[in-house]
């Protein structure tokens, strides 16, 4: 039999930063379709590990100097690098003893979103780019017997955090941790093995200081509307995003774009172009796809961070205070 100790000293072990441990029960009040027990009902623990992203991988974002370090290093190989050998490490433990495990990184091109309304909000909400998923995507996939959600599921990692006890969704819709604040990212085991949950985190990270508001370049986070959702027996919120303004900035456009790439016009019309659907210009779509995501979550992540640091309410102390961007 495998204890919560035992596994979470193995999870630290493997190469994880962080790990909480959910009961199933907790997402109960999902729809199916956001349900991570849709995909295995046997499971009796959801297991929730987080990798930090390194603090000075934002300097060249901060500095306004290197871009690529932050998309490649902090995004792009912790979730499609470092996640997986993190998962495959930890989950022979599981095997070895018997146990199955359903690892699942932050790395999948999923979901079936169809018939999904993008401006419905609330316990039916969704968080991705209308203009890729939503009421405008062609049929994806279908039920396999009337009871069961069309797949693939789509769960949300920071959803499985909060029901693992990791920490909150603060009001710029990002996961804040005590540990790191906004920075880190999260992978998922599913497994039979029965655990001890961890308690839900009491909250009071975020302050609703607003920054995270203020300094977005795509002005994509609301001051007013919240989103809403019951989950773990109690309800959340967070202020509503427009997901095409984000995806835009978090490309290098937006309202208050701070991008050096952006020399000319024709750059200009390019970085502002919705990412997904229209990346022609010469320049935006070379940069964009190799990575260099120039909002590199200036708002949510980095004036987050620098706000929650400045505050003293993070573990993860530096010798160097980390400041505000330079443009
Ligand atoms: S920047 Fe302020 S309001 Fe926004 S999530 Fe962080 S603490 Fe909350």
């Amino acid at each position: 039999m495998l204890t919560s100790t035992q596994v979470k000293a193995h999870a630290l072990k493997a190469g994880a930063d962080l790990v909480g441990i959910a009961a199933p029960e907790r997402f109960a009040e999902l729809p199916d379709r956001y349900n991570p027990m849709s995909a295995f009902p046997e499971a009796k623990s959801v297991i929730v590990l987080g990798i930090r992203i390194f603090r000075g991988l934002y300097r060249g974002v901060q500095s306004g100097t290197f871009y690529a370090g932050l998309s490649m290093m902090g995004y792009a190989s912790n979730k499609w690098v470092f996640q997986p050998v993190t998962l495959w490490k930890f989950c022979s433990l599981f095997e070895d003893a018997g146990y199955e495990t359903a690892p699942i990184p932050d790395a999948f091109p999923w979901s079936n979103l169809d018939g999904i309304d993008p401006d419905e909000m609330g316990q039916d909400f969704i968080d991705v780019n209308p203009a890729f998923f939503g009421k405008d995507s062609r049929d994806f996939s279908r039920p396999v017997k009337d009871d069961r959600p069309a797949p693939d599921i789509y769960f949300q990692m920071r959803l499985a955090a909060y029901c693992a006890g990791l920490g909150e969704i603060g009001d710029s819709g990002v996961f804040l941790t005590p540990e790191y604040g906004p920075r880190q990212m999260f992978a998922v085991v599913l497994t039979d093995a029965e655990l001890d949950p961890d308690p839900i985190f009491p909250g009071g990270l975020c302050d609703h200081c607003g920054k995270c508001i203020q300094q977005c370049p795509g002005c994509a986070i609301s001051s007013s509307e919240k989103i809403t959702v019951r989950i773990a027996g109690r309800e959340i919120s967070w202020n509503k995003l427009d997901f095409a303004k984000c995806s835009v900035a978090l490309h290098g456009g937006g309202e208050k774009a701070c991008n050096p790439f952006m020399v000319s016009e024709e750059d200009k019309a390019g970085f502002n172009q919705q990412p997904y659907t229209a990346a022609r210009n010469y320049k935006f779509g070379p940069i964009v796809w190799s990575g260099r995501q120039i909002g590199a979550w200036r708002g949510c992540h980095m004036a987050c961070m620098a706000h929650l640091e400045e505050r003293g309410v993070l573990k993860n102390k530096f010798k160097t205070r980390f400041g505000d961007c330079q443009c």
